[in-house]
């Protein structure tokens, strides 16, 4: 089958083509799929894409005019897919819903540590010669409570790590999870998590429902020394409401691997650019905001088990078999 693969990254064209070993037609491109960029799949039956392609009605419809018929994402998300227009045009979306979950929760379990323990501003100042302490002080990690949004198979990942640490649980999800009971996880609702946690982490899934499910509102609940992680979609926070709440608080601390806003930055080099949202720039300014660029996914394991669902969800596309992995509109809701 003919595929365009947008967004392309070199990680992406070494393992599509070494799992796809010549059975489809794979185009490349660095290109994000949106209005100006639908026009390159003009009679591909299938495209491929990553978090930040714009799959909305109108790129949808240039796409299906074009002869296309499949899009299959590169990721467990699918926020960035109007599902309902991709329905109406008969067109069918697929997606990876599992992979390595480990990568994520090692990932943001590796957040909590750096951030805590001062690990990143360490490094930079041993390798200045600057050997002193203060600053870098962190709290115990064991004993502490830790709120996980969204226990999924990310969520239940990350509650192994942090009960390993010795951690108390508390989990907010619309369905309980029996792995995160047997862990020692008290499921409460999200006022009850938010107000407990010393330790907030973000798994859900963004939906109308998740979207700024962190805001000024429910900010206010957080405890003092609070750390906020989100590895998920950046826009399960409002940041305009965290900058205010980070220029008050003194111990508070907020990890990112994703912004709301990031599709216009991340996997880009922009070191000799001057970057024009300023949101982030402002971020970047506070000594307790460690931010990363949507990596947290980025293992060998993961890549691998990413390409191998891609070219499955194309295998079964192109023979007319049922996948696991097609996406319906009724799950926009989460
Ligand atoms: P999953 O579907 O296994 O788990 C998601 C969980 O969230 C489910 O248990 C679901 O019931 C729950 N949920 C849905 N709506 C909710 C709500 N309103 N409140 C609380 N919980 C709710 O998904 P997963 O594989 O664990 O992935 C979770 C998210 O992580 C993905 O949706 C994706 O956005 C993100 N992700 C990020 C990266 C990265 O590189 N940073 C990589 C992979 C996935």
């Amino acid at each position: 089958m003919k595929v365009l693969v947008y967004s392309t990254r070199p990680y992406d064209r070494e393992f599509l083509e070494s799992t796809s070993q010549g059975k489809h037609e794979l185009s490349f491109t660095d290109a994000t799929l949106d209005e100006g960029t639908a026009a390159l799949a003009r009679d591909y039956p299938a495209v491929c894409c990553f978090v930040h392609d714009k799959i909305g009605a109108e790129v949808l419809e240039q796409l299906s005019d074009g002869g296309t018929k499949l899009v299959t994402l590169r990721a467990t998300g699918f926020n960035n897919v109007d599902l309902e227009a991709a329905s109406k045009l008969g067109m069918t979306v697929m997606r990876v819903s599992h992979y390595s979950p480990h990568a994520v929760a090692e990932f943001a379990a590796g957040l909590v540590l750096t951030m805590n323990r001062n690990i990143h501003r360490a490094h930079q100042r041993v390798r200045d010669g600057n050997f002193r302490l203060e600053g870098l002080m962190g709290f115990d990690v064991h004993g502490k409570t830790v709120g996980v949004v969204g226990t999924g198979r990310i969520g239940t990942a990350f509650s192994h790590i942090m009960r390993g640490f010795g951690c108390n649980l508390l989990g907010h999800d619309k369905y309980e999870n029996s792995e995160c009971i047997e862990l020692g996880m008290r499921y409460v609702s999200l006022e009850e998590l938010l107000r407990n946690s010393d330790i907030i982490s973000l798994h859900c899934p963004l939906t109308p429902e998740t979207h700024y499910l962190i805001n000024a509102d429910t900010i206010a609940l957080f405890k003092p020394n609070v750390m906020l992680v989100n590895t998920s979609r950046g826009a399960l926070i409002d940041t305009d409401a965290l900058i205010p709440y980070l220029k008050k608080c003194r111990t508070c601390s907020v990890c990112l691997d994703v912004y709301e806003e990031e599709a216009d930055l991340y996997y880009r080099d922009l070191s000799d650019k001057v970057i024009e949202d300023d949101v982030i720039m402002r971020l970047l300014t506070f000594p307790n905001v460690l931010i990363t660029g949507h990596q947290a996914f980025f293992t060998r394991e993961a890549v691998e088990t990413i390409a191998q669902t891609t070219i499955k969800n194309i295998d079964d596309f192109a023979a007319g078999r049922d996948n696991e992995n097609v996406v319906k509109p009724e799950a926009v809701m989460g």
